[in-house]
Formats: C-alpha cells, structure tokens, sequence
C-alpha cells in the first residue's frame, strides 16, 4: 500500500524550505487527518507527505464547508480542483489556512485527506508508550500535579513491578524526578502521596486530543467520532 513508503517530494509542487517562504515553517508544522476509503480516520500526518499522496493521485482532499445557518457539506477534491479552491480562499479567507507557496501558485494546507484505495481499519487499540500516557497526562506529574518539559517526566509503576505492579495503562502515570524520588519503590499509599487523577485508557489517541483543542482542527472532530461509533464491535 502507499501508506508508509512516502518519503518523496512529488514533482508537481516543490515545497519549499521553511527559511526560505514567511509562514511556511507554520505551514509544513501543521497536521493533516488522513481517512481510509470508508471516512475512518487512520492517522494523523505532516504536510509534505500529505501533498506527497495528493500529487500521486492516491488521496483526495475532503473539504468541509460551513454555511451562515451552521451547516456544513462536505467536498471531494482533486489536486487540482483543491489547487482552484485554494485561489478564492487566498482571496476572500487567507486568514483561516496555512500555506504553501510554490514557484508558480499558492496552495492552502488541506485538514484532513482521503486514501482513495486503502481499505484498511482503524487500529482500534490506543498505544501503551511513552509517548501517549505522557499526552494522556498531558506533561503533568501525576503526584505534585505541576507540569514539567517531557525531558523532565519519567514513567512510574504506581504499584512498583517489585510489588507486582503491572505494565498498563491503570499502573503507568508520568512523574517529575523529585516525585520519583519520594516515591522510591513504593506505593503511593506507602509513601504518603496521591495521585492527581486516576490513570484509564484512552479512548483515542491522546495525541490527537491535544491536536482536538486547537480549533484549526475542528473539521476533524466529526471524523473521529464517526471512526468511534461505527467500527465494528468483535
Ligand atoms: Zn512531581
């Protein structure tokens, strides 16, 4: 499948580099929502790759329109007929897109695309890493509740593995040094702390929640609910 061996730049548009176009850096910085061919959200990716697809004619630009009366319709769009949209919103909303300029056009940064022929499902199931409970924690130690930069967190078994604490999302929080030291390897119970709040599995990707509250994102919302309602119980 295409997904996954797309490191190219396509031919038909050079992004440029992020020094060299004002606003580009915050351009190739955004996210894009990629969609199978049944509208479930799959993944989240960077701009480059994104316009990579597109050029290939392996995805579809899904575009979301909202009326004055709050209704909203969804558009399926070519490259080049994302490329023509893309001239009247520099026109009339420059404001609400990202762009990228190329030698010859500008082109604003789709929210969300499709794969036209990749039919896989959603993985259902949220990632135990690092990564993600960091995310889920949202970078807050889970026992003095202040927030620290990732290189500052460290994981903590809450029930310590040598008490037969487990590897799971109920038993992992992140934790600032000094906690870790306090806590040691013992309970919170044992060394007089408590938790923040209580560790649970995510239902999505907590990485996309963060990107969820960055109202650029909004479009992508209903995507994802719709990814959580319809996937087939087993
Ligand atoms: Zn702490």
């Amino acid at each position: 499948m295409p997904i996954g061996l797309d490191h190219s730049v396509s031919r038909a548009i050079a992004i440029p580099q992020p020094a060299a176009v004002d606003g580009a850096a915050i351009a190739l910085n955004s996210n894009v929502l990629v969609l199978n061919k049944f509208y479930q959200a799959i993944r989240v990716i960077n701009v480059k790759r994104a316009f990579s697809l597109l050029c290939r004619e392996l995805a579809e630009v899904i575009h979301i329109e909202t009326n004055t009366h709050s209704q909203s319709k969804w558009l399926n769009l070519d490259f080049d007929s994302w490329r023509d949209l893309s001239q009247l919103k520099a026109e009339f909303e420059p404001d609400e897109y990202e762009w990228i300029h190329t030698v010859r056009f500008q082109i604003a940064v789709p929210r969300i695309i499709r794969l036209l022929a990749y039919d896989k499902l959603p993985r259902q199931d949220v990632k135990l890493n690092r990564r993600n409970i960091y995310a889920r924690d949202s970078n807050r130690c889970q026992y003095c509740g202040k927030k620290y930069p990732t290189t500052e967190l460290s994981l903590d078994h809450i029930t310590p593995k040598s008490q037969g604490g487990r590897t799971t999302w109920e038993n992992l929080v992140c934790c600032c040094v000094k906690c870790n030291v306090r806590k040691g390897g013992r309970t919170p119970d044992q060394a007089k702390l408590r938790l923040v709040t209580k560790p649970a599995k995510p239902r999505r990707s907590p990485v996309i929640t963060i990107r969820l509250a960055d109202e650029r994102y909004w479009s992508w919302k209903q995507f994802l609910d719709n990814a959580y309602w319809t996937v087939e119980l087993k």
